[in-house]
């Protein structure tokens, strides 16, 4: 530790995320990547902008591309924010929008990024328990106050709050900002977004990782009222002024733009998850709902440290967490009909190896 760190800096431990490791032929589940590449008009057109316009600083004001999300979303362009994924567009989020006098509310268990932003933001927050069958209970959010951030579909569970739950919640909480995180919406649950017109308070954050399998061109947006929206570009223009680069603009474009191939690729996913379920069920294993691009799944005889180290053993990769409420799970992402195979092969042949 350096004496020249600031207390700040003291105090912080690093992040975890998902491992990224290049192992030839092995199975990765871990970080909810898609296992299709992105529509082919995307890779174009990221290609076409690197060879023709990289000397050119990009727009900062992503203006084409919010134009395209908010015909996409059917709302103003005043009412999209993009950023550099939505890891970036939730730091604005926080800054700009949950830090309130009263501690901001989120549940646990959740995306583990949110209390990181807490702490680096010098923000309060108190956690909400799932209830007993790890759902997100928006009962438990009406009476406090503090302004709010939920994951829907909620990480690393997948189980989803119907869009009359949320309209329930914004309605209730009209007093604070209430934050919807949907990068995992289009795998099966309904999106926020239609709630927005009259709920001034709700911003809902979506990003194009996951099922626009953009993860490495990182893209993320926000939607809300143009009032809200005004406050996230207040806090980006006076503290991170980088907009997009322009080959994330344009292939973000064309992503949004390619429905047919978003469409075919997103339901490949949710028909390979059913399979899984039924499989992963099959096999003794009790699995969450998921509307996401992973489930969350535990089994009687084994806890989520001994699954995932077995798994890794025959070269499939899948996330454990450390946890009460999560330590006998194991969260797989949704991949291909053959890496999901490979999946339920390793994890059969386990469970039949004498313990
Ligand atoms: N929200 C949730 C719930 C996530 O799981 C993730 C990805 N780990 C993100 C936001 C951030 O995704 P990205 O920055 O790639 O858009």
């Amino acid at each position: 530790m350096s004496r020249y760190w600031s207390e700040l800096a003291r105090g912080l431990s690093p992040y975890v995320p998902g491992e990224q490791p290049r192992i030839p032929g092995l199975v990765k589940l871990n970080t909810n990547e898609s296992p299709f590449g992105p529509s082919p008009m995307a890779i174009e057109a990221v290609r076409l902008a690197a060879a023709d316009t990289l000397r050119l600083y990009p727009d900062p004001q992503s203006t084409h591309l919010r134009e395209v999300l908010a015909e996409y979303h059917g709302v103003a362009p005043e009412q999209v924010f993009v950023g550099n994924g939505s890891d970036e567009v939730l730091a604005h989020a926080f800054a700009g929008l949950l830090k309130q006098p009263k501690p901001v509310l989120f549940p646990d268990v959740t995306y583990s990024f949110y209390p990181v932003y807490c702490r680096l933001l010098g923000i309060d927050h108190e956690t909400v328990p799932l209830d007993g069958e790890m759902r997100v209970c928006i009962a438990d959010y009406l009476d406090r106050g503090g302004s709010i951030i939920i994951a829907n579909p909620n990480a690393p569970t997948g189980i989803a709050l119907s869009r009359a739950e949320v309209e329930h919640l914004v309605s209730e909480r009209a007093d604070a900002p209430v934050v919807i995180d949907e990068a995992y919406v289009d795998f099966g649950a309904d999106s926020a977004i239609p709630l927005i017109r009259d709920h001034p308070n709700l911003l809902v954050v979506q990003t194009l990782s996951k099922s626009r399998a953009l993860a490495g061109l990182r893209v993320g947006y926000a939607i809300g009222d143009q009032v809200l929206i005004e406050g996230l570009t207040r806090v980006k223009d006076s503290f991170n002024s980088y907009p997009l680069g322009r080959p994330a603009q344009a292939g973000a474009i064309a992503a949004i733009q390619d429905e047919a191939y978003f469409q075919q690729k997103r339901s490949i996913i949710i028909g390979n998850r059913e399979s899984l379920t039924a499989a992963l069920i099959q096999l003794g294993f009790d699995v969450l709902p998921s509307s996401a691009n992973f489930v969350f799944v535990r089994h009687p005889s084994h806890t989520g440290q001994a699954l995932s180290a077995a798994l890794r053993e025959r070269a499939v990769l899948v996330r454990h967490f450390s946890g009460a409420r999560v330590s006998d799970f194991i969260r797989i992402t949704i991949g291909s009909k053959v890496e999901l195979d490979r999946l339920t092969e390793a994890l059969a042949e386990f469970l039949a190896s004498p313990m």
